[in-house]
């Protein structure tokens, strides 16, 4: 399986720590395969990360390997993420950056999620 040019899997990742508690997040959601929490630093008014509670490096690993249940959960978790936090009525954007070229900084798959305001076009 690519990693997208990124390591294998590094359990020491930051969201890996965030998971077995070790590094405290703001909470957001939480499923049984799935965790979402408010981004360190946001760039817009509301700026979450959704990820599956699974080891998977990046989007394309999680896709190609996780199960159908927890790919299941991931995406009624980005969902209901952005219901809980009032982004349904005028929409919102997810976006995950997927290895070196799209410079994902940290190893464990994760979904953005922007909203709270008018976010424009998005350009690479
Ligand atoms: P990436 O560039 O798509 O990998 O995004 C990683 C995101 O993780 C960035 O938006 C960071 O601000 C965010 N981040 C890094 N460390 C933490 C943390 O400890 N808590 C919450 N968000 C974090």
């Amino acid at each position: 399986m690519s990693t997208n040019g990124l390591p294998p899997y590094d359990p020491q990742n930051i969201f890996a720590r965030i998971l077995r508690g070790e590094i405290p997040c703001k909470r957001a959601h939480e499923t049984t395969h799935s965790l979402a929490f408010h981004d360190i630093n946001p760039l817009a008014p509301v700026h979450v990360l959704v990820i599956p509670k699974g080891a998977y490096v990046s989007s394309a690993d999680f896709g190609a390997t996780a199960t159908p249940d927890e790919i299941t959960d991931f995406w009624r978790a980005v969902a209901a993420t952005a219901q809980l936090l009032g982004l349904e009525a005028s929409g919102y954007r997810i976006l995950a950056n997927t290895g070196v070229d799209a410079g994902q900084e940290v190893p464990h798959f994760h979904m953005h999620i922007f909203g709270g305001r008018a976010l424009g076009r998005m350009v690479p």
